[in-house]
């Protein structure tokens, strides 16, 4: 099987990344959970960086994974782009959500540092997707510093969470067309060669 090329970010929360995997628009939207091999690819990608205890294939559960990622993707281009959502998706959301009772867990590392873990009570395909659920509605409820935005990079429709204020685009290399477009249409409108 051919291994897709799918547009994960790598720092982003994971519900981030998730909604990302339905990338682009119209014609040429491109879903990268299009089958349960994709689906549990994407997992065995993500899935340990977020510490998502995925134990078996969440492809066999597609649909439910895709709804999730539909209405993940819509709050977060919602609050992206400023507009108010759609009430059935912020209740299928909590609905989600519903599934994850967590306990925290104190890590005090040999350098002083102390870190809240969040640890799932419980588990399987439901709890992963739970997980997920909640870590939209930190995202969501973040300061509006950090807030989710969409990349102004030259068609792309990727979403991220500003983590520096002057962060414009998901990845640097969308930063450097943006920048080459604009050297473009400037020479353009000059009228020179
Ligand atoms: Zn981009």
């Amino acid at each position: 099987m051919d291994v897709p090329d799918f547009p994960i970010l790598g720092s982003e929360p994971v519900a981030v990344e998730l909604a990302n995997t339905l990338y682009g628009s119209g014609a040429r939207q491109v879903d990268f959970l299009r089958s349960p091999e994709w689906i549990d690819l994407w997992f065995s990608l993500v899935g340990a960086e977020h510490g998502l205890m995925v134990t078996a294939g969440l492809g066999r559960d597609a649909p439910r994974v895709r709804e999730l990622r539909d209405c993940v993707r819509h709050l977060l281009s919602a609050a992206a782009g400023a507009r108010a959502p759609d009430p059935r998706m912020v209740d299928l959301l909590n609905e989600y959500a519903t599934v994850v009772p967590t306990h925290p867990r104190l890590e005090w590392a040999t350098d002083g540092t102390r870190l809240r873990r969040n640890v799932d009570l419980a588990t399987g395909d439901a709890a992963v997707l739970g997980r997920i659920a909640a870590d939209c509605i930190a995202v969501l409820t973040a300061p509006p510093a950090r807030s989710p935005r969409r990349c102004t990079g030259p068609g792309c429709s990727m979403l991220y969470v500003k983590n520096h204020s002057r962060r414009r685009w998901c990845h640097p290399s969308c930063g450097h067309r943006d920048r080459q477009a604009r050297y473009h249409r400037r020479r353009h409108a000059s009228g020179t060669p």
